[in-house]
């Protein structure tokens, strides 16, 4: 890519939340991770991970350090996964007036959801990485926002109960869960690993 290093490197947004546990899942994973606090720091990278952490903060952080519009430009042609707050961040609508999402994705999500902090837990997830495969696993919810209404083009990947707790759309991976506080590597992989066979463009 023009202007990039020959070395893949993904960025984490290092405003606010949970950041740490993903740099160390991309090291884990073989990739190269750099921190993400400035739109220049955007340019150096061939990806993004927004992490979990306080939407509401996230969102005037944002703002705040000139991020918002260069990830809305980022996301229009490179991956993008985004976990718990990082969904929330990702949808159209979000049921809080504090949050200005960025509306990466056609989507309305509810904050909170699955419930307060001391309700937080591990719940069963479905994930179909194709059309004939299910790989079930545990995974961490904290205070987790539940996706309400999915627009057209998304693809549910995962689901807690029956309900959709990952979505995907071209380049864009949201996530209400925490798969990064697990060590489960699959989405990161789906993501940013070209060589697994979860990477998003062998998906069916
Ligand atoms: N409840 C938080 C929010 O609304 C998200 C929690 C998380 O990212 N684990 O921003």
């Amino acid at each position: 890519i023009a202007g990039k290093g020959l070395v893949i490197k993904i960025g984490v947004l290092e405003l606010q939340g949970g950041y740490a546990l993903h740099h160390n899942l991309l090291k884990k994973i073989g990739l190269n991770s750099v921190p993400i606090k400035s739109s220049d720091d955007l340019k150096q990278s061939d990806g993004l991970i927004i992490p979990g952490g306080e939407s509401t903060t996230l969102s005037l952080l944002m703002k705040k350090y000139n991020l918002r519009e260069s990830i809305i430009n980022f996301a229009k042609n490179n991956p993008v996964l985004g976990t718990c707050a990082g969904l929330i961040l990702m949808s159209k609508v979000v049921d809080d007036e504090r949050v200005d999402p960025l509306g990466l994705f056609d989507l309305s999500v509810s904050r909170n959801a699955y419930g307060r902090q001391i309700h937080s837990s591990k719940k069963r997830i479905c994930f179909r990485y194709n059309q004939a495969e299910k790989i079930e696993f545990d995974s961490t919810f904290i205070r987790a926002p539940k996706i309400k209404y999915i627009g057209e083009n998304i693809d549910i990947v995962a689901k807690h109960e029956n309900l959709p707790v990952a979505i995907f759309a071209k380049n864009l991976l949201g996530l209400s869960f925490h798969p990064e506080i697990d060590g489960i590597d699959i989405f990161h992989k789906m993501m940013f690993d070209k060589t697994s066979k979860f990477y998003y463009k062998n998906m069916n």
